[in-house]
């Protein structure tokens, strides 16, 4: 459902990314992406979501050659792809309902479909009684529960998460590991680049360890494969 050939990227002040990328991850794969900083795994994560798109190389989601999309097709490739950051990212003078259903109603969802399925994403990540609270009220495993809402409630084929569990303490970022795998479970591909060793080599998983722009691990069931 991914497929990436011979992928480079090249920003606009001359900095190499990824360098010959090749890779294909199939319907309802649980991925971790690890690597030093500064290895390229941003970079891979926003070409999955379109955030970027390769110097060179095809990228495909779901048969979609997303690389050379048409404008005004973005959006719909977009619905189809949940992405979830380490800060959270959430509207901050939106409540916690409100920044799950904005997602539903930039698709022209009906208004009916969108209580119903927002209540419905907050009760599956445990915070249907926060409906009305506002980002700052909550905590920070909280906030990333409700940015879990936000990926999941548009039913994506693939959720993006770029160091999901990199600001919350060791007990919270279990929490939100598993509702990740419940989510996983559910059918949902999960691409997730992350630093933290314990949840990778204790949730094995496939891991692709990315260094200098290129792929040098890719293993199943595999490990964190660095000290830090
Ligand atoms: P990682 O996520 O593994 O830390 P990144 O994908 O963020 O790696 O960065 C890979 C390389 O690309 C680094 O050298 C970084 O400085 C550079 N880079 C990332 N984003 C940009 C950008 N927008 N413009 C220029 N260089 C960038
Ligand atoms: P742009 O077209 O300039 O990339 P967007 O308005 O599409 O800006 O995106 C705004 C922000 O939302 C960006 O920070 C981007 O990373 C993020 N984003 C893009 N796609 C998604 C998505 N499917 N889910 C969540 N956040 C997204």
């Amino acid at each position: 459902m991914i497929e990436m050939h011979d992928i480079w990227k090249t920003y606009a002040d001359g900095t190499t990314a990824l360098q010959g990328v090749n890779l294909v991850i199939d319907r309802n794969e649980f991925v971790y992406v690890v690597g030093p900083s500064g290895a390229g795994k941003s970079t891979f994560m926003k070409l999955i979501y379109r955030e970027e798109v390769p110097t060179k190389g095809q990228i495909s989601v779901n048969g979609f050659n997303i690389g050379k999309l048409k404008h005004r097709k973005i959006p719909f490739v977009r619905r189809n792809i949940g992405v979830i950051f380490q800060d959270y990212r959430l509207l901050p003078k939106l409540t916690a309902f409100e920044n799950v259903a904005f997602a539903m109603e930039v698709i022209e969802t009906p208004r009916r479909l969108i209580r119903k399925r927002t209540m419905e994403v907050l009760e599956l990540v445990g915070l249907k009684h926060k409906a009305g609270s506002l980002p700052a009220q909550l905590s920070g495993g909280e906030q990333q529960r409700i940015a879990i809402a936000r990926a999941i409630v548009n039913n994506p084929s693939v959720i993006v998460a770029d160091e999901p569990t990199g600001n919350l303490d060791p007990e919270t970022s279990w929490g939100i590991m598993n509702l990740l795998e419940e989510i996983n479970f559910r059918g949902t591909t999960i691409v997730m680049a992350t630093h933290n060793k314990e949840i990778v080599n204790t949730m094995r998983k496939r891991v692709i360890a990315i260094e200098n722009g290129s792929i040098v691990r890719d293993q199943q069931r595999g490990e964190y494969g660095y000290e830090i």
